[in-house]
């Protein structure tokens, strides 16, 4: 049986029109949904009996169990378990302009980085739209308020679950459902050219995050076996194009790494490479994990990083830091709970 949080607007307007209702009711139903946030089809007011007992056939109202919560006071995050046992994660974070949302996209990630706890978990599969946004629906009670930002980098890699990670938007999205506004939706990737581009054409002023991580193809080699397939200038032709059409400005996350992409030349390399890009850097200092050796960069490399690309007037800032008490970095949570 199909989950009712799985379809957007269009799809449940051809669903009512297939068994000979008016679609509008698809409106009806996203408000119930979305806004009134019904557990059960009965909970309807203003569509008519038999209809309702045709949804009940037909659709069930989300599937994720919460199972676990660590709070902090800035953040909190999330342990969910799916229906065939798979483990994903969310984070919430304050902020001082609203809440924000990390979600997962996929049961792991095939991406594979050296450094990400979610890259050494391959993928199991990739998530539903409705597991995606139930991750929101069951933080939001939790909080018991609405959350206003959602940011995609969470286990997974969007770019390789794109049907869903866009429908899961266009949901999030519509003024009926829950209203998030597409600029303060962030989608993060490790670069996958063909969807970059493909991204370029989807009809949402989405934010576009890349995770680059390193200023030259050597380094990002050794970090990202991904850049073997598309590598640094691949993707910068694509944004090229991506930016032609979209207009809208492009981050860059930059992972902090000790003794690895932190130095000097490393800074310098990465101006270059940006000048002239109408884009955002944002240094993340490393979240050090148990099972990875990488280290984080020491503060003062982080500070001097930061001050060449800022002489440069390239717009920087350092990650403010979430959660390094309670293993917010991607996939923490998880992996320590699988024991692995
Ligand atoms: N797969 C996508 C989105 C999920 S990862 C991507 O790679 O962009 C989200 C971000 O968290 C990425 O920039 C990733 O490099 C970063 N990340 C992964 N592990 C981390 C860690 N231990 N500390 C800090 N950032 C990390
Ligand atoms: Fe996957 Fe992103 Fe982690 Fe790389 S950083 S392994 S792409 S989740």
């Amino acid at each position: 049986m199909r989950n009712i949080y799985d379809l957007t607007i269009e799809e449940l307007e051809e669903y009512f029109l297939s068994i000979g209702e008016k679609k509008f009711k698809a409106i009806q139903l996203f408000v119930w949904l979305y806004q009134k946030k019904i557990k059960d089809f009965s909970e309807i007011t203003d569509i008519k009996k038999s209809v309702i007992e045709r949804l009940k056939i037909d659709f069930t109202i989300g599937k994720i169990n919460l199972i676990k919560v660590e709070r902090d006071i800035e953040v909190n995050k999330y342990l969910f378990e799916l229906t065939d046992k798979s483990l994903i994660e969310s984070v919430l974070m304050r902020h001082d302009y609203g809440t924000s949302i990390c979600v997962s996209s996929q049961v792991g990630c095939n991406m594979g980085c050296k450094f990400c706890e979610s890259g050494r978990l391959k993928k199991v599969r990739d998530l539903l739209p409705s597991e995606i946004i139930e991750q929101i629906l069951k933080v939001e009670e939790d909080i018991g308020e609405k959350i206003t930002h959602v940011v995609i980098m969470g286990i997974g890699e969007p770019f390789d679950n794109y049907e869903n990670v866009t429908n899961f938007i266009k949901i999030i999205n519509n003024p009926k459902g829950l209203s998030i506004g597409s600029r303060h939706i962030t989608l993060s990737t490790s670069g996958i050219v063909p969807k970059i581009l493909k991204f370029a054409d989807f009809p949402y002023q989405v934010n576009l995050a890349i995770s680059l991580h390193a200023p030259n193809n050597e380094i990002r080699n050794k970090i990202m076996p991904i850049n073997k397939v598309y590598p640094i200038e691949k993707i910068m032709d694509a944004l090229k194009i991506y930016y032609s059409k979209t207009k809208r400005r492009i981050t860059f996350e930059y992972i902090m790494l000790d003794g690895i992409n932190d130095s000097k030349d490393n800074a310098e390399e990465l101006v270059k490479l940006l000048k002239g890009i109408n884009c955002y850097v944002n240094l993340i200092p490393y979240n050090e994990t148990n099972n990875i050796e990488y280290k984080r960069s020491k503060k003062e490399k982080i500070d001097k990083f930061y001050d060449i690309i800022k002489k440069n007037n390239l717009n920087v800032t350092i990650r403010r830091e979430f959660g390094t008490n309670i293993s917010a970095a991607c996939g923490q949570l998880r992996s320590k709970r699988e024991d692995i």
